[in-house]
């Protein structure tokens, strides 16, 4: 007997037939005798839908309230799976995140998972009830509902599975597994086996929305091995884990594109130690998460300094910056949100050089601009224009071969 914590996404419980797909899934691995806790998520587009409903009744609306409204959507769907267990014979039980003992701090709408108290779901576990678990959501020391960023009930699931010290972790999907680049973009991605912690981690941070990067870092840091793999069909998926010594051999493992980010640049600060202190501890005082940096070579005592953040912060960027810069001098500030960040992960890359000359070479030879370029040990990112991004894609796809086994 083994004990298994599951999760659905949005599309393998969009609509009552899938649900009742996904019931008949969990009855089969039930009857193979194994402990089953199934995490679920709302039904695709619904979380979407509910946070356009709170800007259509107010534009600034409070994260407490937001929290409130965006945990109804799993509240639906855990329900709808217990029901559509029983209906068919399985002994199942709903909990939100709160009653799964899922303790969180208190950062509204991207809250971390301090705790979990196991106890109540060993208990039904142990009475032989299937645990149907809320995801993306928690309560934190006040008893408040939080919510666990975008695509968070995948961290409710590595976080179970540590917790209950699960054998196994299975992340159901609509794709059959991690790919080296999204298949609905580039048509010959392949389907990867199994990849490091470290390359999922970065292929997430840069935009393969496959994982919630949060949950990732999470599996890293507790050793949680978990499989990414398709609710439509049986076929085995890809399996994440520690790197192993082989899985250097291979340079670039995937792509990523990520059409969330903008550029901003704020030009004619004064070329002098502290400018760039200044700007960047403004903006991490409001929190904002900068990634990409570049500084260009001053001219006239003044110097240009672009960087780029989440879409969602621009604005908030811009206001972070207006007191710098009229206390050190500069500006204007511009915003170029018709960007796109690629990437090309591989921790193959610490040990081979040449991985950023043939990435330069594929997108020149298609004509494809580069605005900004930042690497780490294992990952190459450049800033294109938004409208050639796809394109971009497929052209670093095929340079690296990635659509050869
Ligand atoms: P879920 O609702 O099950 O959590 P998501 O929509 O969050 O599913 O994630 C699955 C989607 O991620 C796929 O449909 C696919 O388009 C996209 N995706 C992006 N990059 C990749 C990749 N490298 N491999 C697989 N899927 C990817
Ligand atoms: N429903 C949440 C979201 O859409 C959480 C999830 O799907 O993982 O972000
Ligand atoms: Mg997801």
């Amino acid at each position: 007997m083994a004990r298994i914590v599951q999760k659905y996404g949005g599309t393998s419980v969009g609509d009552t037939d899938r649900i009742k797909n996904v019931a008949r899934r969990i009855k089969e691995m039930q009857a193979g005798g194994h402990e089953l806790v199934v995490v679920v998520s709302a039904r695709s587009g619904v979380t979407n839908e509910l946070l356009a409903r709170a800007k259509a009744v107010c534009e600034f609306p409070s994260e407490r309230e937001l929290d409130m409204l965006l945990a109804t959507g799993e509240q639906e769907t855990i329900a709808l799976t217990a029901m559509a267990l029983q209906g068919i014979g399985v002994p199942a039980v709903s909990y939100t995140g709160a009653q799964a003992g899922i303790f969180t701090d208190k950062v509204h709408t991207k809250a971390k998972i301090k705790t979990i108290n196991a106890k109540p779901i060993e208990k039904d576990l142990k009475a032989g009830k299937v645990v149907i678990v809320a995801g993306f959501q928690g309560i934190n020391e006040e008893g408040q509902i939080t919510t666990l960023g975008r695509g968070g009930s995948d961290l409710t699931a590595i976080a179970l599975a540590a917790a209950l010290k699960a054998d196994k972790c299975e992340i159901y999907t609509d794709v059959d597994g991690v790919y080296t680049a999204d298949p609905r973009v580039v048509k010959d991605a392949r389907m990867l086996p199994e990849l490091s912690y470290d390359e999922m981690l970065e292929l997430a941070s840069s935009g393969s929305k496959v994982m919630q990067t949060r949950s990732v870092e999470f599996a890293k840091k507790y050793g949680v091995i978990f499989e990414v793999r398709s609710s439509f069909n049986h076929n085995p998926g890809t399996i994440v884990k520690e790197e192993v010594a082989y899985m250097e051999k291979v340079i670039v493992r995937g792509v990523a594109v990520d059409k969330d980010q903008a550029k901003i640049i704020v030009s004619n600060i004064p070329d002098k130690p502290g400018s760039a202190a200044k700007v960047f501890r403004a903006l991490s005082d409001s929190n904002i998460n900068v990634d990409m940096i570049v500084q260009n070579v001053g001219r006239q005592g003044v110097a240009n300094l672009t960087f780029t953040v989440p879409q969602t912060e621009t604005a908030r960027a811009v206001k972070a910056l207006e007191p710098v810069l009229a206390a050190i001098g500069g500006g204007p500030v511009t915003v170029h949100e018709y960007i796109a960040k690629l990437s090309v992960v591989g921790v193959g890359m610490k040990t081979h050089s040449g991985v950023a000359a043939t990435l330069f070479q594929a997108l020149a030879d298609a004509d494809i601009n580069i605005e900004l370029i930042s690497t780490s040990e294992i990952k190459i990112s450049i800033v294109v224009d938004q409208g050639r991004a796809d394109e971009a894609a497929r052209v670093a796809h095929t340079a690296f071969q990635l659509d050869k086994a």
